[in-house]
């Protein structure tokens, strides 16, 4: 949880993500918002039942949550939360929202942490407006893509290039199902747990 500073509110980031496995992208990401936006902490929140994955076959929601420990265990500003795990049904953004504001305090400012391309179904997204009320939306995009403002409200959006890493969970899975290694991509005790585990050996 946020150390109290005593003055003015707290600044949380929220990343939401599948981590099927997490990997050095979804890190540096967070470690640059943090930086740019002065965060306090941000708190890793792992997706139950991902809509938007309905069809691919997602690994054990402990097994994603243990892997989420390990990466983020040696950073103090970085936390994860099971909001998303303990919730039945497919998970929904607005309420991961409400579940952290309700944890940390309707003071704590949120800031929502994801992909650019994610941030421009927004507002695609169930109850829209309320998403904006509760956080800041930040969108991260990578060197070369083109920042393009999806037409998004005025000052409730902001867009980062995070340093190139072109890493995805997709492309880690199919290296193990192939054999090919995924050293460097993850950290090296996402590396173990998946092998101890035998996570991702059959193609998806
Ligand atoms: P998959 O390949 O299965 O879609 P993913 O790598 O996109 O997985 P998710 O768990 O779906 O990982 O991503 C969580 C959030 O992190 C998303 O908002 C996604 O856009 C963002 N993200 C993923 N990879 C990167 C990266 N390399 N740099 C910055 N942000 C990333
Ligand atoms: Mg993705």
């Amino acid at each position: 949880m946020l150390a109290p500073d005593g003055e003015g509110s707290r600044r949380l980031g929220v990343m939401g993500g599948t981590f099927d496995p997490i990997h050095h992208g979804h890190l540096v990401a967070a470690s640059e918002v943090a930086h740019h936006f002065k965060l306090d902490e941000v708190v890793f929140v792992p997706t139950g039942r991902p809509w938007q994955k309905a069809r691919r076959k997602v690994s054990a929601a402990e097994d994603r949550y243990l892997m989420t420990v390990i990466a983020t265990a040696s950073n103090p500003r970085f936390s994860v939360s099971r909001v998303d795990l303990d919730r039945p049904g497919p998970t929904y953004t607005i309420d991961t929202l409400r579940d952290i504001r309700r944890i940390y305090g309707p003071e704590t400012e949120i800031y929502f942490i994801t992909g650019a391309d994610a941030l421009a179904q927004i507002l695609s997204w169930r109850n829209a407006d309320e998403l904006f009320d509760i956080a800041h939306f930040v969108g991260c995009t990578r060197p070369g893509h083109k920042l393009r403002d999806p037409g998004l409200p005025e000052g409730k959006v902001s867009l980062i290039e995070i340093p190139a890493l072109a890493i995805s969970s997709s492309e880690c899975r199919q290296r193990v199902a192939a054999g090919e290694p995924i050293w460097y991509l993850v950290p090296d005790g996402i590396v173990q747990y998946i092998n101890k585990r035998g996570l991702y050996r059959e193609p998806s």
